[in-house]
């Protein structure tokens, strides 16, 4: 392993539900089991991190003192993540995903942050992150706190920012990016631009770089002053997409931090993705390393990629 990738960001358990159809206000309905498995925008890139190898992963997250927090620590463990830096709060229950998933696979979430309210940096944590080389966060926990990981950051260090749920950013916070990452809906939504090409022109006036992913369509590195690097994703029949946008962004990150190129980090993004979105699930859907560079050279050629 030869650098450090540090995830800021949210971990939350997923309990998840299947029904006929999506309840109306005021109904009860019958569900099938209840599945738990591990989920919240952090922990799945902080697992695809991991899983890619490469490079140390490391997460930087709150989980309650209970027994969701418990299994999710041992969870991303049993992955390859370092969770030193994972603290526990004595006031807010680990953070929960409720879905409801239709015959259709239409579903509905609603998310209870609890722990991820509060995280805070330890001494384990600002360690990391003055030795890191990318720090990878998303926008599930309070973005002061996003900010206060940018600026421990080892100077030099990538802070790749996934705007995810996207939400007005802070300025100072802006300031700090290095990567913007968004999919085309956060990219209309953070500029109020319907085209995708102008939302990117708008981000590019604060940030030096935004990364667009375009789902099948592949993604679209776009520097200030500079062409476009523009990426196609392997031809796959989707399952489900969930956590496409997080495995990306996971290997990104580990890729990037074990000093890949940037375009043969891009494609091996896009590689483990399009592994994922043939699998049901998030974290377990996450591909390990062999398979993604299986996918990778079978689909951009050999390990430099073309
Ligand atoms: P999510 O569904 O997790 O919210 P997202 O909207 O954040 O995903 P997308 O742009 O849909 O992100 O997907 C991220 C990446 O995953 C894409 O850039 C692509 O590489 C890969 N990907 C997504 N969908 C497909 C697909 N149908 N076929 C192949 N690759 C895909």
């Amino acid at each position: 392993m030869s650098g450090t990738v540090v995830v800021v960001g949210s971990i939350n358990v997923d309990v998840s539900v299947t029904v006929e159809a999506l309840p109306r206000p005021g109904e009860t309905l019958m569900a099938g089991s209840v599945r738990r498995s591990g989920g919240g925008k952090g922990a799945n890139q902080a697992v695809a991190a991991a899983r890619a190898g490469g490079a140390c992963t490391l997460m930087v997250g709150c989980v309650g003192d209970d027994g969701d927090g418990a299994d999710m620590r041992r969870s991303l463990t049993a992955s390859g993540v370092d969770v030193r830096a994972v603290t526990t709060s004595l006031d807010e229950p680990t953070g929960t995903a409720l879905i409801t998933v239709d015959a259709a696979a239409e579903n509905t979430i609603v998310v209870a942050a609890g722990a991820n309210g509060v995280v805070r940096l330890d001494d384990v944590a600002r360690e990391a992150l003055a030795g890191a080389d990318v720090v990878l966060a998303q926008l599930e926990i309070p973005q002061t706190v996003v900010l206060e990981a940018a600026r421990a950051r080892r100077e030099g260090a990538l802070l790749l920012l996934n705007a995810a749920p996207w939400a007005p950013l802070l300025p100072e916070l802006l300031a700090e990016v290095d990567v913007l990452v968004v999919n085309e809906h956060e990219a209309r939504g953070l500029t109020g631009h319907d085209d995708v090409d102008e939302a990117v022109e708008t981000l590019l006036a604060d940030v030096p770089a935004v990364l667009v992913t375009l789902g099948a369509a592949g993604s679209r590195l776009q520097r200030r002053g500079e062409d476009a690097v523009t990426v196609t994703t392997p031809r796959v029949t989707a399952v489900d997409t969930t956590g496409a946008g997080d495995t990306f962004c996971g290997v990104l990150g580990a890729a990037l931090a074990a000093g890949e190129p940037e375009r043969v980090a891009l494609q091996r993004a896009s590689a483990a993705a399009s592994i994922a979105v043939e699998r049901r699930g998030a974290q377990d859907a996450v591909p390990t390393a062999d398979e993604t560079t299986r996918r990778h050279d079978d689909t951009y050629g050999g390990p430099t990629g073309g």
